[in-house]
Formats: structure tokens, C-alpha cells, sequence
């Protein structure tokens, strides 16, 4: 294979983080892979299949596409949820591969209904309600209507799930607004019961939720963040050591994003390094450039900023991060050659570089870091 650098996926650290995350649940909870966003940049085809093996068959995406993606690589015992956009002609593909899928219009669901009948196939789906995000999610109306219209076609429609998402369950400034929206879900729920439906599953519960509002997880939760191993917020990580025993963080980082030293140079005192004049040698500097750039990820806004491991040791990075390259001063590292394995993202020797302190010199939040993680960049298994 032919890469300028490549991204690590340990599966020790997943089953680790995904048993700590079942030890939350009571017995009979289901746990949901949340795998939107490219398995939040750990890439869908190899986290879903360690996930798999790793005892997870359930599995929540955004789209169809990656609802297809995962398809292809999973056996058919396990289960794949859309929780967002699906097309109409996407529908058909859903229904005929059991794949579920969220309802959150009644124009989706007329469709859907449309599709089930002329495939002489039930349609799986989720009603996903509004309690108070305001993003997607059918309103009361829309739901009592919605319930008319699946009442009348029984053979078209299995309604798997009824589903909400909280606005902010990370944070304790939007307590009142998670608790009025669980209390508006429950409500409506009762609804579609008198009504005559049957609801198997009850699911409303991501990450933060998980951590700080037990009483959200209800029949599944649907985890994303922290089965990669980091917190949704400070706040819930925080939170979680202040009321555990052990004084060491329970999750571990899946990801070690590795590339190698390209070329090596003395720079004399005074000279400028890189495009530009952001930074200039204030005395003899050994520079080295990594073959990775913000086409990759690494953002620019790194530039004269962010750091990667060498040999154990934390290099600056200096001058503007081009497209494909960055440099970084390795003047202090004993023995720096060729070819020497860079850190990226994670563990070198006792020292890391996590995403979060990346993030917050690029003042970005650890969710949308992981995802622009390019998809080109091989992805590894390691245990
Ligand atoms: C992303 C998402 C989740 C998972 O959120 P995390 O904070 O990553 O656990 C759950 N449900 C829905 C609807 C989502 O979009």
C-alpha cells in the first residue's frame, strides 16, 4: 500500500470502552454504534466490523450511503439504523435489506408506506420525535396523523422504535431543556399507545446522556463519541471522576495517527522557515518535514502551533502548514533520523498528542477534528 501516512485503530481500547459503557446500562439495555461521520473519522468498514466483533450489533448511521457501506461488510444479524437522510429511491433499499430508518415527516412516511406496499414488504422505522431541539422530529400533530396513517396499513409499516435527540446533554446550562424534552417524549409516547401502537424499542439517549441522565436510556442508547474514546464535554468527564473511585480516565483512544520523517535540514540563525515570514530561526534549528499538510487534516490553523512526537519527544511545529507538508523543529531530539516513525494524534513512549488539546489549540471541538479525517488515509487494526 502506498500512503504518506496512516491511522491506527486499537481493538483492546474499543472493547474496553465498550464494556465500561455497557457497565453504565442496566441488564437488557441495547447499545447502539452511533458510526455517522465515518465512524467519526475511525473509517465505517473497519470500525464496524471491529465493533462487531467486539460483541456491538447494532449499529446507527446518518445516511444511506452509510447505511450501505456498513451493509456490505456486516453479517446479516446485525442491525442498521438511518437516523437522518434517506431518498426516496434510497427507500427501497432500505426496505428490501431490513434496514430501519427514522421517520421524522409524514411525507417520509407516506412514502415509505408507498415503497412497503408495492415490495410487499414491511418498512422498519423509527418515529423520531420533536421534544425541543427544533432540527427534525414529527410535532404532535404530525404524530397523532402519523399514527392514523399506520393504523390503517398494518402490513406496510413495523414500527420499530420511537426515538428523540437532546439539544446539549453535555452541558448543565440545558438541564431544564433535556428534562421538558424526556417529559415531552414520554407524553407522546403514551399517545401512540392509546392510539393502539405497539413500540418495541424506546431510545433517546446519546453519549452525554448516557453519563448524566440514567433515566434517559429507556430501551437503547445510541453512542457515538465515547466508544472512541473521548468525553462529549469537560463537564461530563469531570462530573464522572468526581463521583469515581479510580483516578484514572476509563476510556482509551482507539486512534494513533503515524506518519514518518521526510527530510531533514539545518537551518542557519536568522533564516525564515517555510512560506512566509511567520517564523524565523533564532538560532541553528534541525528542521524536519513530515510528509502531511491540512489536505490531510492537520490543520492549517496548527500552523506555528500544533506539536507531533518524535523519538518520545514533543515537536514544535514551525512556519505555516502547507497542503501536503508540515515542519516541525527537532533540534532538541537526540538521534532524530529518516524515516522516523511521527505521531500525529496519540501515544509515543509515555507521551501523547490527544485530539482534545489539539482541538483546543485549534479551538475545535474533538467531534468535528476526528471527523475531517480524510477518507484516503489508510486505517489499520491493530490489537
Ligand atoms: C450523533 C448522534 C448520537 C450520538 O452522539 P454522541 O454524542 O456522539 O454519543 C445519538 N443520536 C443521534 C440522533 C445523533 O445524531
Amino acid at each position: 500500500m502506498f500512503y504518506s501516512s496512516y491511522i491506527e485503530i486499537s481493538r483492546s481500547a474499543l472493547a474496553h470502552n465498550i464494556a465500561f459503557l455497557k457497565a453504565q446500562l442496566k441488564p437488557g439495555v441495547r447499545f447502539s454504534s452511533v458510526i455517522k461521520g465515518n465512524a467519526y473519522g475511525h473509517g465505517i468498514e473497519e470500525f464496524g466490523q471491529l465493533a462487531y466483533t467486539c460483541g456491538v450489533d447494532h449499529f446507527s448511521v446518518f445516511s444511506a450511503d452509510e447505511a450501505y457501506r456498513l451493509q456490505q461488510v456486516l453479517p446479516h444479524t446485525a442491525t442498521i439504523l438511518i437516523m437522518g437522510y434517506i431518498d426516496d429511491e434510497e427507500l427501497n433499499w432500505a426496505i428490501t435489506h431490513n434496514i430501519e430508518f427514522y421517520v421524522f415527516s409524514l411525507d417520509r412516511l407516506e412514502q415509505a408506506g408507498k415503497a412497503a406496499r408495492a415490495l410487499q414488504k414491511p418498512a422498519r422505522i423509527h418515529l423520531d420525535l420533536e421534544t425541543g431541539m427544533n432540527r427534525i422530529g414529527l410535532n404532535t400533530d404530525d404524530l397523532e396523523r402519523a399514527a392514523e396513517i399506520i393504523l390503517k396499513q398494518p402490513d406496510a409499516f413495523e414500527v420499530v422504535g420511537v426515538s428523540t435527540h437532546y439539544a446539549g446533554a453535555e452541558s448543565s446550562e440545558n438541564d431544564d431543556r433535556v428534562k421538558a424534552q424526556l417529559q415531552r417524549y414520554h407524553m407522546a409516547v403514551r399517545m401512540l399507545q392509546q392510539k393502539g401502537l405497539t413500540i418495541r424499542t424506546l431510545h433517546t439517549a446519546c453519549s452525554a446522556a448516557v453519563m448524566a441522565y440514567p433515566e434517559t436510556h429507556l430501551d437503547m442508547v445510541r453512542v457515538g463519541i465515547m466508544q472512541y474514546g473521548f468525553w462529549p464535554s469537560p463537564e461530563i468527564y469531570q462530573r464522572y471522576m468526581g463521583i469515581s473511585t479510580d483516578r484514572s480516565d476509563p476510556l482509551r483512544r482507539l486512534i494513533n495517527w503515524k506518519s514518518q520523517v521526510m527530510s531533514l535540514k539545518v537551518v542557519p540563525s536568522g533564516e525564515f522557515i517555510g512560506y512566509g515570514k511567520s517564523f524565523q530561526a533564532s538560532t541553528e534549528m534541525l528542521i524536519a518535514a513530515i510528509p502531511v499538510g491540512y489536505a490531510w487534516g492537520f490543520s492549517r490553523s496548527l500552523s506555528n502551533q500544533g506539536q507531533v512526537l518524535i523519538r518520545s519527544h514533543r515537536a514544535p511545529v514551525v512556519g505555516i502548514v502547507n497542503m501536503n507538508v508540515l515542519m516541525v523543529d527537532v533540534t532538541g531530539i537526540p538521534d532524530v533520523s529518516l524515516k522516523d516513525e511521527v505521531v500525529l494524534l496519540g501515544k509515543q513512549g509515555s507521551e501523547h498528542i490527544t485530539v482534545a488539546s489539539f482541538a483546543e489549540l485549534s479551538t475545535q471541538l474533538n467531534y468535528e477534528l476526528l471527523t475531517r479525517l480524510p477518507l484516503n488515509i489508510p486505517r489499520i487494526i491493530i490489537d
